[in-house]
């Protein structure tokens, strides 16, 4: 064996992988069984008390989990991972560990609807306050810090225009209020942006996306970079005290630079229990195998299809910062130099109505609510996904009326030219 390290493309297909030892099965098993049987009392007692690692049952940890974490946080850069039922999952996950009824984080506007959803309403219900800032305004996110803002929450590349964030500069004012950096990776993977090298503390992803990328399972994980000192000014409790429910250890004192993802296992998923089934991390981990292939094309043809938007009649403007004339390109050539992902917006000069009417005539994209699909997908946000916000904050967020999103996939460019073609001209 050399003692190079392996690549990007090595570590999708093996990290975290091994025959398995009693089978010699290469592909990963998918351990569908809820429950561990343990070797002893003593063994049994040291795996609730956290002195011994190993399996107990699936709600906390499972072998095919195990290998999906071991996978996504080789490929993020982090030092441990924990995967989760959904992406929603994740970030309740995350933030529980973080924030107390009371407290504040800060987020990015342009976000998933579903984010915006889910911290405006459900996390309110627990007293987690969220305060918005406009991610192409630095200022506006230092401007937001009080003494009770406990994270900063971003998307890399952002819904639903994918806009491009300026990871280091929020990284800056992220640095300066203590508190860790989140990065949503979901919509770039970590094949176009590694949010870890550009100063994240945790990076979280709906696996759902593109790292399954079959658009077949539902999957969530959350990645610790193992940069954040947990004890300091005492913000984080839940890391730094000891905890009543493991006989007073600290968390951050005994696990060191993967505290964080120990806390979102031991203390957040064994309780509030979102556990990811074996079956989809098997789904997903097969998915990741082929992920620098598919997001490179993915990427390619994205590119194609906008420049084809960009040259149309009937379209008014096309948000896609792999485009030399949009307003992300440098940011993108300086985050995602390999492409500017798949998932982009368009507008159309005649409104809401020519929305709406696109997205029925198209016949080769399947008009739904999701994205990283091999398939190309479309909707029209302003009536569907962004429906619940009103109309400044739908054009604030990048979901006008006249707004049309496109999550393009691996099929044949012109084929999805084509298609476009006639559900324009029609
Ligand atoms: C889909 C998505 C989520 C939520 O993930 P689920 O797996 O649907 O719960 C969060 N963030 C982004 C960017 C997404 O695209």
């Amino acid at each position: 064996m050399s003692d190079r390290l392996p690549g990007f493309s090595t570590l999708a297909v093996h990290a975290g992988a091994q025959p398995d030892p009693t089978t010699g099965a290469r592909a990963t098993p998918i351990y569908q069984t809820t429950s561990f049987v343990f070797n002893d009392a003593d063994h049994a007692a040291s795996l609730f008390g956290l002195q011994a690692f190993g399996n107990i049952y699936t709600r906390i940890g499972n072998p095919t989990n195990a290998v999906l974490e071991e996978r996504v946080a080789a490929l993020e850069g982090g030092t441990a991972a924990l995967a989760v039922a959904s992406g929603h999952a994740a970030q309740v996950v995350v933030l529980q560990q973080l924030l107390q009824p009371g407290d504040e984080f800060i987020a990015a506007r342009k976000l998933y609807g579903g984010s915006i959803n889910q911290f405006t309403h459900a996390f309110k219900s627990f007293g987690w306050n969220v305060v918005w800032a406009d991610p192409d305004d630095i200022a506006s996110f230092e401007r937001a810090v009080t003494p009770r803002t406990k994270a900063i929450f971003i998307e890399s590349i952002a819904n639903p225009g994918g806009s491009i964030t300026d990871i280091e500069a929020i990284s800056t004012v992220a640095r300066k209020a203590g508190v860790p950096l989140i990065v949503d990776n979901t919509l770039a993977s970590p094949y176009l942006i590694r949010p870890i090298d550009h100063g994240a503390d945790i990076v979280v992803h709906s696996l759902t996306k593109f790292l399954g990328g079959h658009g077949n399972s539902l999957g969530g994980i959350i990645v610790d970079a193992g940069t954040f000192d947990w004890s300091t000014g005492g913000k984080y409790p839940m890391l730094s005290e000891p905890r009543p429910e493991y006989h007073g250890i600290r968390l951050q004192e005994t696990f060191g630079n993967f505290a964080f993802a120990i806390a979102c296992r031991v203390l957040g998923l064994r309780d509030l229990g979102p556990a990811l089934s074996p079956f989809n991390a098997f789904m997903i981990l097969t998915g990741i195998e082929t992920l620098p292939l598919r997001m490179q094309r993915h990427c390619d043809n994205a590119k194609a299809v906008a420049e084809f938007l960009a040259g149309h009649p009937a379209v008014a403007s096309v948000s896609y910062a792999g485009l030399p004339s949009d307003k992300y390109h440098q940011l993108a050539r300086k985050y995602a130099p390999k492409g500017a992902g798949a998932v982009f917006t368009f507008s159309l000069k005649g409104g809401y109505d020519a929305g709406v009417n696109l997205v029925s005539k198209l016949q080769l994209f399947s008009h739904l609510a999701n994205v990283g699909d091999t398939r190309s997908l479309v909707i029209h946000p302003a009536s569907t996904t962004h429906s619940q916000l009103d109309d400044a904050a739908k054009v604030k967020s990048g979901a006008g009326p006249d707004v049309v999103r496109l999550s393009i996939g691996i099929e044949d460019k012109e084929d999805l030219i084509a298609d476009l073609e006639q559900a324009l001209g029609a």
